[in-house]
């Protein structure tokens, strides 16, 4: 929420001309996607316009749910119909505009603001320094990662007047950034976590990139940074007064001293602060990453005015966990998000966002403690009372004291307790029956045990899928295409593996235009399931034609007797079907060949209740170079008959070619569709992108047991396993019946125990496998990685001669699934 403010300032702000028919309104929300629009009459709309997607298409849209300003550029026209509805501030570029909106709000913070730049760590350190100030201050944080050209500004907004300290990160790609973000930010203190090695593009040397990034400090009163990273000590040592430095370092010589001393248990640091003054804080990690993220923490604390016991107190409610939102299942079909460790505004409101973004359910519940953010609690209350409103919550269940103010302010029914123990003993499963419930809650209040009770068990593996890594791979692929070429996705065989349900549902979010399954009950389910975007079924079955229509589903024909089978039996119930066609260019799997053309002419004339909705082949060899001319004949023979089947249809159908590989490969033959399958799902075929995908998925597990065994001993079945000298091997509750190959017997496969790489030792069992972790620091249930971030599907799927497909559609259906958003 922002100071509020008149469209007649913003106009003077952003732009110069401005279209009014509404005495000044009062603008308290800006917002650039209409997902997150709260509250309706107060919100400004800035229509940006991205390289795939344009802003302004959304506007209608927004009006009907009763947005009525927007920050449009210039020269735009309203649709027909809005004309005199709409207040439109005009400007030359509307992210400008949404940037000096911010930089006027920024300004009239008085507060501390704390920024953070730098390669690695900058979310880390603003969630973590977000905690720990959280103990004595009003804290606002840019929510996620938002730390770019939009991104600051749109943190910037999530600022209150009521706050007493602002945490924004700052990311840059290319030269010039910086000097934008550094305006509306204006940091009063800076953090500068590293500088990485890795050349990146839009930087022509470190030197340069270092430049870059410190122009976020250039007006600030002190910036942090660590003495042994020694490009960035020079620079800044160079380039700033030295008044305006705070240095730590391991060794005496800096500023601050920060020593890490570690025992079996726990990890020490000992500060000795420039007056000599000496303290020593316990932290619940001891990698290097995490000691090195929580001085920065310490450090910028201490600027702060923050005592040490203070922080203490800060460090020892950090969650040791990463924050990311996970959807489980829970017992009689209801659907938790995790959201255990949050407790700020901006979290709520993500949270309640990946709750509305979920398939409907019975009713919306959200568990929820008292903000222990100080401030205006009653600030704080009215702000959650809004966003529990907007989101149509049925039912909320508060815990704590101060959280009881809104009963009575809801229009929904509330539940309170003084504390978590007494909700615990009055918590059944069966009060909730396929009900979308959200739990999030402040650290102290333990709140897993909530999701622990409502869950249901979770065996030793799990596949955990990030639907943040699927939007990227996605949005990877829409800029690979036209911005009017549709995307078709391919959710056939459970999503590869991933679960067709949630990422059918993940995929709705995102706007994509089909999707595609195998056989007709896959649609079934995800019809049953709420997903109402079009669905193309690739092989149904003629005893399901009567789902098809329930369901509306759209079948593919892909021979003459299937399309004679099925004009039938619509003529026979007196309805018509959208259909697709699939043509054969030699594939030579199903569909129609050129020979056949002419009696799908007479077809098409025959049966007018079949709409040939889209005409489409697929390629048998577009990952590999070597297929180049047999694709391109492909292609061309499709175009081809794709004029002649035109010519007896009265309308365009849509044509679609191209597979993921295809999209990579063959741009020019995008047609008007494309479809994509592997790729989402992080394997890039082609080996060309690699490096631009995120894996989506992790199947996990964990160890059993461990045993020490010394040379010459077997491990089991068939004594395949020889332990060549003393060492240890693990057992993983992994086997072939959970999709694990058993191909991978014999170190054939590996897997990853705290980032380590674990081979398999013996064959694999049915529900079980071996590992060899002679060379590892591990323990009985330590967490195994199996498949995920660090390990090459494609080079597993090679070592046994398989395809990255099988793998990830192997994985058996009694993994669980559990997404999450990071
Ligand atoms: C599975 C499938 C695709 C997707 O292929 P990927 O290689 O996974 O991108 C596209 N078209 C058809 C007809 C398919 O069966």
């Amino acid at each position: 929420m922002i100071q509020a403010i008149t469209t007649n300032q913003i106009r003077k702000i952003v732009g110069d001309q401005m279209i009014s028919n509404f005495e000044a309104v009062l603008i308290q929300h800006v917002i650039i996607d209409s997902r997150s629009m709260v509250q309706a009459e107060q919100t400004l709309f800035v229509a940006l316009i991205g390289a795939k997607f344009d802003g302004h298409d959304f506007i209608p849209e927004l009006y009907e749910l009763g947005v009525k300003c927007f920050l449009v550029k210039k020269g735009y026209k309203e649709p027909n119909g809005l004309s005199g509805k709409l207040d439109l501030i005009f400007a030359e570029d509307t992210r400008v505009g949404l940037q000096l909106l911010a930089t006027f709000e920024r300004d009239l913070f008085q507060s501390p603001v704390i920024s953070i730049t730098g390669s690695n760590g900058k979310t880390i350190i603003k969630e973590w320094l977000g905690q720990v100030l959280a103990q004595k201050y009003a804290v606002a944080k840019s929510p996620k990662s938002y730390n770019s050209q939009v991104g600051v500004p749109l943190s910037v907004f999530g600022i209150s007047p009521y706050h007493q300290v602002a945490i924004l990160e700052a990311g840059i790609s290319k030269v010039g950034e910086m000097e934008i973000l550094q305006k509306i930010i204006k940091p009063d203190i800076g953090i500068f976590t590293n500088i990485g090695t890795a050349h990146e593009d839009g930087f022509s040397s470190i030197a340069e990139k270092l430049r870059e990034k410190a122009l976020l400090f250039e007006d600030s009163k002190y910036v942090i940074y660590r003495k042994e990273h020694d490009q960035i000590s020079e620079y800044l040592e160079s380039a700033f007064e030295g008044e305006n430095l705070i240095s730590w370092s391991d060794q005496p010589g800096a500023d601050y001293t920060l020593t890490i001393k570690k025992d079996a248990e726990k990890t020490k640091i000992l500060l000795i602060k420039p007056d000599m003054g000496m303290f020593t804080f316990q932290v619940p990690f001891s990698d290097v990453a995490s000691l090195e993220n929580i001085r920065h923490v310490i450090i910028a604390s201490l600027t702060l005015g923050m005592q040490a016991k203070d922080i203490q107190a800060g460090i020892n409610h950090l969650k040791a966990v990463d924050m990311r939102l996970t959807l489980k299942s829970g017992y009689n079909e209801t659907l938790i998000i995790d959201d255990t460790y949050n407790n700020d505004l901006a979290g709520l409101r993500l949270a309640l966002d990946f709750m509305a973004a979920q398939r409907p359910k019975n009713r919306k519940v959200v568990f929820l403690s008292d903000f222990m953010q100080v401030g205006q609690p009653g600030e704080v209350y009215q702000e959650v009372a809004q966003l529990l409103k907007h989101y149509g919550i049925d039912l909320l269940i508060g815990v704590g004291e101060t959280i009881q103010v809104l009963e009575g302010e809801l229009p929904c029914q509330t539940l309170f307790y003084q504390n978590t123990e007494d909700l615990l003993a009055e918590l059944q499963e069966d009060h909730f029956d396929n009900d979308l419930i959200l739990v999030t809650g402040a650290r102290i209040y333990g709140f897993e045990r909530i999701v622990n009770k409502l869950q249901q068990r979770i065996h030793g593996t799990t596949l955990e899928i990030n639907l943040n890594a699927l939007t990227h791979n996605y949005n990877f692929y829409k800029t690979k295409v036209l911005p009017q070429t549709k995307i078709m996705v391919m959710v056939k065989a459970f999503a590869y593996g991933g679960g067709a349900t949630e990422i059918a549902n993940h995929l709705q979010q995102l706007r994509a235009d089909y999707l595609a399954v195998a056989y007709t009950d896959e649609g079934v389910a995800l019809r049953e399931e709420g997903i109402t975007l079009p669905v193309m079924v690739l092989n149904p079955a003629q005893e399901s034609f009567h789902l098809l229509k329930k369901h509306d589903l759209e079948p593919v024909v892909y021979s003459p007797l299937f399309y004679r089978q099925l004009g039938k039996y619509c003529r026979t119930h007196q309805f018509s079907m959208k259909i697709h066609l699939d043509l054969d260019t030699g594939m030579h799997r199903l569909g129609f060949d050129q020979q056949q053309l002419g009696e799908l002419k007479e077809l098409v004339e025959m049966f007018p209740e079949l709409i040939v909705t889209s005409l489409y082949t697929h390629l048998v060899g577009a990952d590999e170079a070597v297929h180049e001319d047999f694709s391109l004949q492909q292609l061309e023979l499709f175009s081809q008959m794709c004029e002649l089947v035109s010519e007896y249809l009265d309308h365009k159908p849509l044509r679609h070619a191209l597979n993921s590989a295809g999209i990579i490969r063959y741009p020019d033959y995008q047609f008007d569709m494309v479809r994509l399958g592997i790729g989402l799902y992080g394997v890039e075929v082609n080996g060309i992108f690699d490096q631009k995908l995120r894996p989506i998925s992790s199947l996990k597990t964990t160890i059993s047991q461990i045993k020490h065994l010394g040379a010459g001993e077997s491990v089991g079945y068939s004594r395949k396993g020889q332990m060549g000298k003393n060492g240890k091997i693990a057992t993983i509750a992994i086997g072939y019946a959970d999709g694990y190959d058993r191909r991978f017997s014999n170190g054939k496969g590996f897997v990853l125990i705290h980032g380590k790489k674990a081979p398999i030792i013996g064959n694999v069992c049915m529900d079980m496998c071996m590992v060899d972790v002679s060379e590892i620091d591990t323990k009985e249930g330590d967490e195994v990685l199996i498949y995920g971030p660090g390990i090459s599907l494609k080079e597993l799927a090679t070592n046994i001669g398989t395809i990255p497909y099988e793998l990830l559609t192997n994985i058996s259906s009694r993994v669980k699934r559990v997404y999450y958003l990071d």
